[in-house]
């Protein structure tokens, strides 16, 4: 399994970071992760044809994180190629579907035909979600603390290969408990100090989740341009664990011998 970041940065521009985005590649099957505005140009840009991914999943509803949902589904609707038939499967927290029967009302025939049309598979807000997805990808899931029905996502690939994504989230213990003894840990790390909403983490609250969690290695994403990020890899790097600053293109699978 491979996991690729598509954007590592916010809503914010930013001429280096485009919002969050991530792709899941697995026995040639391609699995998008969020998908903020750009996206599909930077799946291009790797050579892959948005309208062509197997599915999607959603760690939550905000605009920095599901953005190209609309072009995306408008882009395997229109062609150029023969349009698209069948059905797009996207998982995602509850309360996805009426969000996206929202889009289907504004938008109409435009990403939805009576061949074509994007399925949603809700995961609970509650407790654990698991999910197949393609590829031979096992995703499972816990609620996050943000708004937007946030879920954690944790991938397993069929070699095994185990990357968990924070999605936005304020600090609370479901992370490290999804992420314990993974790979990698793909986490937020938004502000630089507390955040007094409780809805994003601080480069302390990502050391303690990798304290508790001893993943094999981290690397920090949704980094806004104001934050001191050689500060953020100083503090986060005292639990002993190597983190890196993500950046749009880095790739993520296990290398031969790993
Ligand atoms: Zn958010
Ligand atoms: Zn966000």
């Amino acid at each position: 399994m491979r996991f690729t970041v598509l954007g590592s940065g916010t809503l914010v521009p930013d001429p280096q970071r485009g919002p969050a985005g991530f792709l899941v590649s697995s026995q040639g099957a391609q699995v998008l992760v969020d998908g903020g505005s750009g996206t599909m140009q930077r799946l291009a840009r790797l050579g892959i044809d948005g309208r062509k991914l197997d599915a999607g999943v959603y760690s939550h509803r905000h605009v920095d994180h599901c953005g190209d949902l609309v072009p995306l589904l408008f882009a395997m609707r229109v062609g150029p190629d023969e349009p698209r038939r069948g059905s797009y499967p996207i998982w995602a927290g509850s309360g996805f579907t009426g969000f996206l029967e929202d889009l289907e009302a504004v938008y109409g025939a435009w990403i939805r035909t009576d061949k074509f049309r994007a399925s949603v598979v809700e995961l609970p807000l509650t407790g654990p979600g698991q999910a197949a997805l393609p590829g031979g990808v096992r995703l499972d899931t816990l609620p996050a603390r943000h708004a937007a029905g946030a879920l954690h996502l944790r991938f397993t690939g069929p070699d095994g290969y185990s990357v968990t994504f924070s999605g936005d989230t304020g600090p609370n213990e479901n992370l490290a408990l999804l992420a314990a003894g993974c790979d990698v840990l793909v986490t937020e790390c938004a502000t630089a100090e507390p955040d007094p909403w409780y809805s994003h983490l601080c480069p302390n609250d990502v050391l303690e989740v990798v304290k508790a969690a001893r993943p094999r290695r981290v690397v920090l994403t949704h980094l806004y341009p104001g934050l001191d990020s050689e500060d953020a890899l100083r503090h986060v790097a005292e639990a002993g664990v190597p983190v890196e600053r993500g950046y749009d293109g880095l790739v993520l699978e296990r290398l031969f011998g790993a």
